[in-house]
């Protein structure tokens, strides 16, 4: 008799719900058209929009490095595990982002939890949207202030929210995320700017699904709506659009170096290895020299969009290449994507918890990379096993 035997039994339960399901293994390289499971698929399922996870001159940076630097860096930041690239890429960052400085975390999930967890304690509140990320959720609870979640993209809630707590003692910290993850909308950032404003809240986004997406370059959502200056905290991930590994902070060089000392990640697991920071130092150079990359990703995310909607798929409230497959019951998604993997196409439904139940969904990413007869080939088999499904 195990003492884990309770998991044995939830697991049976989530089998019974058609919850439970493997993971799919990737043979080869993250490509628009991949080998998963033996089987080649159309990728629609990664967040590597630029393709520069198999990028040349990324690649060989990681391989220089690792040829000069080795394979690890041996320590965390504040001990011995500071290398010279390591400050090279925050400087980059931080020029690329327009603000005073940066640090990069492991990931980004590290660079939210740890930053919410340090710049806000158990006096103060937080102001959330419904939909961020759960590194922001979990920041927030680690932080041990009062959370405050408003409906997702509601302004007028998040005012309310603002002006209820307005008299309190504690700070403020209004956080959304730039783009969600989930739905692939974007925030009303300038609204929110404004709110921050009004009541004197800090001001934080989370742009994991935004940088090497929106705005000049890639810039991020701030770059977007012009909002430079207007955003204490700026969050990045340099493990999607990027095509490496890791998280970042951006703003004011106090902000960075507040993190430093008190930023847990940072203090208490060990840093990149070289080869990751010199691929990132690589991928910003790639964003700036060949912006058309980003172009293509969003001709493809026009030309998928367009071609879902004609078919009648109703692909939700997308304003990114992110684009959500409606499908409502989590065990008719689990199976649409299973069968759609059986077709040709990889595209991963997402369930309860990871959206809220009732409103699970396939979600897919286009990238830079996919050829138009590989999204139109895409978009035959998703009919085809959409009208089978009866999802269209
Ligand atoms: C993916 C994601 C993260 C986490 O980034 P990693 O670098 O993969 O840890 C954080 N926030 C949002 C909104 C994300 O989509």
């Amino acid at each position: 008799m195990s003492r884990l035997n309770y998991l044995t039994e939830e697991l049976a339960q989530l089998e019974a719900k058609g919850l439970r399901f493997h993971l799919r293994v990737l043979e080869g390289e993250q490509l628009p058209v991949a080998r998963f499971d033996g089987r080649r698929v159309i990728n629609l399922s990664s967040n590597n929009y630029l393709g520069l996870c198999t990028h040349p001159k990324l690649r060989e940076a990681a391989l220089d490095a690792t040829r000069r630097y080795g394979v690890g860096s041996g320590a965390v930041r504040t001990i011995s595990g500071t290398m010279d690239i390591h400050m090279e890429l925050e400087q980059r960052i931080a020029r690329f982002k327009r603000t005073e400085a940066s640090v990069v975390f492991q990931s980004g999930f590290t660079a939210n939890s740890g930053t919410v967890g340090a710049i806000i304690g158990r006096d103060d509140f937080i102001v959330s949207d419904a939909l961020n990320h759960a590194s922001i959720i979990d920041g927030a609870r680690l932080s041990r202030a009062t959370i405050k979640v408003f409906p997702h993209k509601d302004v007028n809630a998040a005012e309310s929210i603002l002006k209820e707590i307005a008299a309190r003692p504690g700070r403020k910290l209004l956080i959304t995320d730039g783009v969600f993850s989930m739905d692939g909308d974007i925030a009303p950032l300038p609204d929110l700017c404004a709110l921050a404003e009004k009541y004197g809240a800090i001001m934080m986004v989370d742009d994991a699904h935004a940088s090497g997406v929106l705005g000049k370059n890639g810039r991020g959502t701030v770059d977007h709506f012009g909002l430079h200056g207007k955003v204490d905290v700026q969050v990045g991930t340099l493990s999607k659009a990027i095509g490496a590994l890791g998280g970042y902070v951006c703003g004011s060089s106090d902000l960075i170096e507040f993190l430093h000392l008190r930023g847990r990640p940072f203090l208490f697991s060990t840093s990149h290895p070289p080869a990751v920071a010199a691929s990132c130092l690589a991928a910003f150079e790639v964003l700036e020299a060949e912006p058309e990359r980003i172009e293509k990703m969003w001709e493809n995310t026009r030309f998928f969009k367009a071609g879902l909607a004609k078919l009648g798929f109703d692909t939700g409230l997308s304003e990114t290449p992110i684009t959500p497959v409606m499908v409502g019951d989590g065990r008719k998604a689990m199976e649409l994507s299973r069968a759609l993997f059986e077709a040709g196409v990889f595209a991963t439904a997402l369930a309860f918890p990871t959206v809220p139940e009732g409103k699970a969904r396939l979600r897919t990413i286009v990238t830079a990379t996919h050829s138009q007869t590989e999204l139109e080939e895409a978009l035959a088999i998703l009919e085809r096993v959409g009208k089978e499904n009866g999802v269209v």
